[in-house]
């Protein structure tokens, strides 16, 4: 199973692509963990994507299609993987194509912009240790400070009120328009966001089954 899970940023596509990793053995591929350990590290990649990054735009196709070309040529994933954060562009999409890669389901969670605003800017993650909190679903016992380490906790800079509001338009105008594309192809399968997890993950579930996942 070749899979793309599309989505706003924040809708949960790397928690469900935690358990379809789980369900199907077959790996998850964040483009965005990828970029986001590049930065960490401070390779060259991560410095050329720190700056879109933290403003909430998408890093050059030309980087990101490289880093895919070079993780789905590993061994894991030739029996198939998930697709977390790419394509994000129909640029993207198309250089799939080029690539050889034969999609067999777009699963699409939709979370209202609203939700996903509540969501994103609650997160606060620890300077010191990383572990992550949110100030409504999962709050820390004093605030801003970490349980585990007493460290200090942030807010992470793309999750800045106005860099979420940055990521919701870019997924609006470029990456929402992957839904036409793929609806086209009668790959489709759209999952409605539920407030809990576990929920989403029972219909992300039923609709793999459906798909002979
Ligand atoms: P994510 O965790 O998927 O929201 O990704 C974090 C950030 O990495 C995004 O806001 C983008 O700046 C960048 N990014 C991740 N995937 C892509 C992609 N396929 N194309 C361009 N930029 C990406």
């Amino acid at each position: 199973m070749k899979m793309i899970l599309l989505g706003a940023p924040g809708a949960g596509k790397g928690t469900q692509a935690e358990v379809i990793c789980d369900t199907l053995h077959i790996p998850a591929v964040s483009t965005g963990n990828i970029l986001k350990e590049a930065v960490r590290k401070g390779t060259e990649l991560g410095v050329k994507a720190k700056g879109f990054m933290d403003a909430g735009q998408l890093v050059p196709d030309d980087l990101v299609i490289s880093i895919i070309k070079e993780r789905l040529a590993e061994p894991d994933c030739a029996g198939g993987f998930i697709l977390d954060g790419f394509p994000r562009n129909v640029q993207q999409a198309q250089a799939l194509e080029e690539l050889g890669v034969a999609i067999d389901l777009v699963l699409d969670i939709e979370v209202a912009d609203e939700d996903i605003m509540r969501r994103l800017t609650g997160r606060r993650v620890c300077a010191s240790c990383g572990a992550s909190y949110h100030t409504a679903f999962k709050p820390s016992k004093a605030e801003g400070v970490c349980d585990r380490c007493s460290g200090e906790l942030i807010v992470r800079a793309d999750d800045a009120p106005e860099t979420v509001a940055k990521r919701l338009t870019v997924y609006h105008e470029q990456t929402e328009p992957l839904k036409d594309f793929y609806e086209a192809k009668g790959k489709l399968a759209i999952v409605q966001g539920q407030e809990e997890v576990a929920d989403t993950t029972k219909l992300v579930l039923d609709t793999l089954s459906r798909y002979g996942g």
